[in-house]
């Protein structure tokens, strides 16, 4: 079966993966539809020298194998959690899964982008959901990212009627303000430096779309906020500068989430008596659980808010290589690969 790698640096590869025997409870998917996420941009430009997986982790798929007993039956279309919590560990027992010490032990194989994926019986049975008649298998594809902003919204105590601000205008920033809004935000601003994606957020997601390059954001979210601030500020760009800023502009008492990742050894300069007086919460989020997936299909498919904006490309499989550079280049938003 073929899947789409990563080759030398800055390459994408096609390669034909083995097809593992799948035991009678476990299942196989044939991929419908796969987002591009920045990790697989990041998996691209790093290079690898032997294609031991698939890139592509936000699958829609179809079910071809089935157990002859249980939940699922061939033809049903699915979205599949990435990796799974194991339920028994410290963490998982402590109710934060994504911090589960054997969280990659189970994983679709090879990956989202491949014709044919492998479900082991176990993630079959905990990390897979039907995806609803009424809702789209491509925009079914966004219950993975759609998960894990939802943790992030979860980690920062967010409640509805809070006031957010996301920073960052990018697939992961539109999807938070988008998510504030499923859940009930008193308002939305996003800061972002891209006019087309500044545009979409604020026809679809946002009461205010802030260019950070033209507008002072601290006057924009004061004005907003009876100048206190905002209640949640969600910090979707992977930069130091965008962390302190975000830090300036939460309201005392406040939760700012670290939730793009940053490279290595990045540091901030943190005001510690403004934490002790203004009491405001730094949290940070990674990844995602099934709970969240599952959670993620319900706002996408309530209607109250049209996440199809954020899918602004498809490329048809094997063009991997093609939707990895438009992502990269931000030239719009999400990119998906279709199957057919
Ligand atoms: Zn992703
Ligand atoms: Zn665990």
């Amino acid at each position: 079966m073929k899947g789409a790698a990563a080759g030398q640096s800055g390459q994408v590869i096609i390669v034909d993966f083995p097809e593992p025997a799948a035991k009678e409870d476990d299942v196989i998917l044939e991929a419908l539809v796969c987002g591009i996420c920045a990790t697989d941009v990041k998996l691209v430009q790093k290079g690898a020298k032997e294609a031991k997986y698939a890139l592509g982790h936000e699958l829609s798929g179809k079910i071809v194998k089935a157990p002859a007993k249980g939940q699922w039956k061939v033809g049903q279309h699915v979205v599949v959690a990435p990796y799974l919590p194991c339920d028994q560990c410290y963490y998982c027992k402590h109710g934060q899964p994504t911090l589960c010490k054997n969280l990659y032990e189970i994983y679709p194989f090879p990956g989202g982008l491949a014709e044919r994926v492998y479900i082991p019986a176990e993630l079959a049975r905990r990390g897979m959901f039907a995806i609803p008649d009424d809702l789209s298998i491509e925009l079914a594809a966004l219950a993975e990212p759609l998960g894990c902003v939802i943790k992030g919204m979860e980690d920062s105590h967010f409640q509805a009627g809070d006031s957010l601000l996301v920073i960052g205008d990018g697939p992961m920033g539109q999807l938070a303000a988008a998510a504030g809004r499923s859940l009930g935000a008193g308002q939305v601003i996003v800061a972002g430096i891209t006019d087309h994606r500044l545009r979409t957020a604020k026809q679809y997601y946002a009461d205010t779309a802030v260019d950070v390059t033209q507008t002072n954001l601290h006057q924009v979210v004061a004005g907003c906020t009876d100048k206190r601030g905002a209640d949640v500020v969600i910090v979707a760009v992977s930069s130091a500068e965008a962390i302190s800023n975000g830090i300036a502009m939460v309201r005392p008492g406040g939760r700012v989430n670290i939730f793009a990742g940053v490279p290595e050894d990045t540091q901030i300069t943190l005001d510690v008596r403004k934490v002790h007086y203004q009491q405001y919460f730094l949290t940070g989020s990674s990844g995602t659980a099934p709970a969240h997936m599952n959670k993620a299909l319900e706002l996408l498919q309530s209607k109250m808010v049209d996440y199809s904006a954020i899918i602004s490309a498809r490329y048809s499989f094997p063009k991997v290589g093609e939707a990895i550079t438009y992502v990269k280049d931000r030239v719009g938003l999400k990119a998906v690969v279709t199957f057919s």
